[in-house]
């Protein structure tokens, strides 16, 4: 028998906003949602079971990240119950199971946490600027090198593991009996939904936010493999050089139309913006804006004499690396596409 948690809702209220309560169960939200289908119906079979407490059924769910966002649903609920930040808030509450941290959970649930979390990064930063006396060629050698390391860490100590609790929660709890062979048929799913999020094209009139969206991974993924793999800041090949500038003014150019976007509040989505959804946004900009002006510093001979630049990036680096990636809106990029692996899993018979 399904259990029910009976304080569920005041649960996920601390993940976002919306009012479950206003629901009266007419259905509209899926009728009207273009990626709602008869195999995977959503959003009103979320709203109910987050009405009803079934904490055990959203867990081992994949429905929540088969919404991407359009804001149809609560645009035309007759009762402002907004099931489309329900979907997103039942995804932030996901990455909180999911994660064997726990850290998560905390985070999303709490401001002054996350603010304690950045400003003990810029407390490290400083702190490891002094101890190595502001020397800039050995903190910047030292800043590369925690590039490095930090994505190899995050990934096996914590992403990994919680991509593993999530198969077990969608997968084996929820009963799915998948062939081995399937694992390995199956997995450009992962890879197509990872790279181009094509499904978001079924969301209607979405196709140029789908568009910023493909910019702006290809822009981050490269600018990435540019810096830590090309060592962009460190190189004197003028064309890695101009290949990172390119890369990191994509970057700065699209988050600024997403920050002002939210600003407006021109979309649905943009309505709600919870803190984590800030967060995710200023701290991509704030990477390509201060990438791009260290380069420029490097290139002119300023860098030495104006260290603080650099401290300035090296803190937003280290700042989107342990905080943003492993507990942040970043790990939507990750279980969105291996949820669409895991459903494409489910589907085989
Ligand atoms: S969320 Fe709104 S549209 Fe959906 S079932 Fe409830 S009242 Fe109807
Ligand atoms: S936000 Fe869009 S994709 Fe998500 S449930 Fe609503 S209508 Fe469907």
């Amino acid at each position: 028998m399904a259990k029910i948690n009976p304080k569920f809702t005041d649960e996920l209220k601390k993940y976002g906003a919306f009012d479950t309560n206003a629901c009266y169960n007419c259905g509209h939200c899926t009728a009207v949602c273009s990626l709602s289908t008869e195999d995977d119906s959503f959003p009103r079979e979320m709203v109910r079971f987050s009405v009803l407490g079934l904490e055990e059924n959203l867990k081992t769910s994949l429905k929540p990240w088969l919404c991407y966002y359009c804001g149809e649903c609560s645009e035309t609920c007759p009762r402002q119950a907004f099931p489309g930040e329900l979907m997103m808030t039942l995804r932030r509450w996901l990455t909180a199971k999911y994660d064997w941290t726990k850290l998560s959970g905390l985070l999303y649930k709490s401001l002054p946490v996350s603010i304690t979390f950045f400003l003990l990064v810029i407390a490290a930063v400083i702190g490891f600027g002094s101890y190595e006396n502001f020397d800039t060629e050995k903190i910047m050698h030292l800043g590369h090198y925690f590039e490095m390391f930090s994505i190899a860490g995050v990934f096996a100590f914590i992403l990994l593991p919680n991509i593993i609790r999530m198969w077990y929660f969608t997968i084996v709890k929820a009963g799915v009996k998948v062939k081995f062979v399937t694992y390995f048929k199956k997995i450009w799913e992962l890879i197509v939904h990872m790279f181009t999020q094509k499904r978001a094209l079924g969301c209607d009139d979405n196709q140029l936010r789908w568009f910023e969206h493909l910019i702006l991974v290809i822009g981050y993924l490269s600018l990435l493999f540019t810096t830590v793999v090309l060592d962009w800041l460190g190189t004197e090949s003028t064309f890695i050089i101009w290949l990172g500038y390119v890369e990191s003014a994509v970057i700065f150019v699209v988050t600024f139309i997403f920050m002002y976007e939210r600003v407006k509040k021109s979309k649905e989505l943009a309505r709600h913006a919870h803190p984590s959804d800030w967060f995710f946004v200023i701290w991509l900009f704030l990477m390509g804006l201060t990438a791009f002006i260290v380069r420029i510093f490097i290139d002119v001979d300023l860098i030495e004499n104006n260290l603080w630049m650099y401290l300035i990036h090296l803190t937003v680096l280290v700042q989107w690396a342990l905080i943003i990636v492993p507990f942040g809106k970043w790990t939507h990029f990750l279980y969105r596409s291996f949820a669409m692996y895991f459903d494409a899993l489910k589907k085989v018979k």
